[in-house]
């Protein structure tokens, strides 16, 4: 990098590795399994004649929309440019840089860490091991002084659950020191296991929820923060004046109109079935030794051999390799339609063959 402008960073900027992902790196493929996406598109109606003026800062029909979706009221929502902006502002608002940290369960999410270290945010990193089992105490206690706690529910990339109860202990023993995070990115595909609930009941919960995933939406860039009024005040004075355009707000109305609720759900109940046929597929490949199947439009597996990845890559197949546990030769497989997840099965069976 240029002299000059390397001078110029703080330290943990110039530390940063740039976020990669299969898009930045420009992969090409013919069968997109790599970011949890939804092989449902839809065909959205826009008119739109006020690009002139500026949004509105909350749009009220999204909110409402998203209130009765999520049963809350409409002081309990603030929407975002995707969950990953509902992150950045937590630890924006919350996080005093070079002295505050969050605690995170690894592995899981990445741009828990990657915020935090943009932010120079220290991060308490503990196990999902730690996070299932043992004492909610010895729990509470390694969590310490972090501001945030991230739970990801379902966990991305292994699918675990921590049950409510398990959640509702952790809260209550965290007391006024910490708040609570719950990101429910792909809660739609297990929607009895939502946190949301405990927002009443409990002062220290946030939940965090996106289109991109089961709504078919990544391509919008919508999210929603959930909590209490109190916790939501000091981050609506952060984030920016009008965070989402005209366009986004009108697209995430129709989508919460109740028809396309149902529609999302009918194909929630499709993705949920086409995950255990590949889910039960890869348990019966000889070329696969671990499958971690949980709750999410997700598979992660563990190969025998990593160089089977190449096979797919000359297939066009991109799937998203992990290095998990200190292993390199995890895969994550998102759950895409009948047509793409053939695409798999054909990998497979030449894989089995080797
Ligand atoms: C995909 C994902 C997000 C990001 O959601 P966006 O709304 O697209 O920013 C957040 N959390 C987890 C766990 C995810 O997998």
């Amino acid at each position: 990098m240029n002299n000059m402008i390397e001078q110029l960073l703080p330290d943990n900027i110039a530390n940063l590795k740039a976020y990669s992902s299969a898009k930045s790196e420009k992969i090409t493929g013919t069968t997109w399994l790599n970011a949890n996406e939804s092989p449902f598109s839809r065909t959205i109606n826009l008119s739109l004649d006020s690009l002139n003026r500026y949004p509105e800062p909350q749009p009220e029909a999204v909110i409402q929309g998203y209130a009765d979706y999520a049963q809350l009221s409409t002081q309990n929502v603030l929407m975002t440019r995707g969950a990953d902006e509902g992150i950045e502002l937590l630890i924006r608002t919350f996080c005093q840089p070079k002295q505050d940290s969050i605690t995170i369960f690894l592995p899981t999410y990445g741009m828990y860490k990657v915020t935090a270290d943009s932010h120079d945010v220290k991060i308490n990193a503990l196990t999902q091991l730690e996070l299932q089992t043992g004492s909610v105490a010895a729990l509470v206690k390694e969590i310490g002084s972090s501001k945030l706690v991230f739970i990801c529910n379902p966990n991305n990339p292994t699918g675990e659950m921590v049950s409510i109860e398990r959640i509702k202990a952790i809260s209550a023993q965290l007391g006024s020191k910490t708040l609570l995070v719950v990101d429910e990115a792909y809660i739609e595909f297990c929607p009895e296991q939502s946190a949301v609930s405990l927002i009443d009941e409990l002062s220290n919960v946030i939940v965090l929820r996106t289109l991109s995933k089961a709504f078919a939406l990544a391509g919008l860039r919508c999210g929603f923060t959930l909590s209490r009024p109190e916790i939501l005040a000091p981050i609506r004075k952060v984030i920016a004046p009008y965070p989402v355009s005209s366009v986004v707000a009108n697209i995430a109305e129709q989508a919460l109109q109740p028809q396309a609720i149902n529609t999302m759900r009918e194909q929630v109940s499709e993705l949920n079935q086409l995950k255990q046929d590949l889910v039960s597929r890869c348990q019966q490949s000889r070329a696969i030794e671990r499958v971690l199947s949980g709750e999410g439009n997700f598979v992660t597996v563990k190969l025998a051999k990593r160089s089977v990845l190449s096979i797919a890559q000359e297939m066009g197949l991109i799937m998203r390799p992990f290095t998990l546990f200190g292993q390199d030769d995890w895969l994550r497989i998102s759950i895409g339609s009948q047509a793409e997840l053939n695409q798999v099965t054909i990998w497979l069976d030449a894989i089995n063959q080797q």
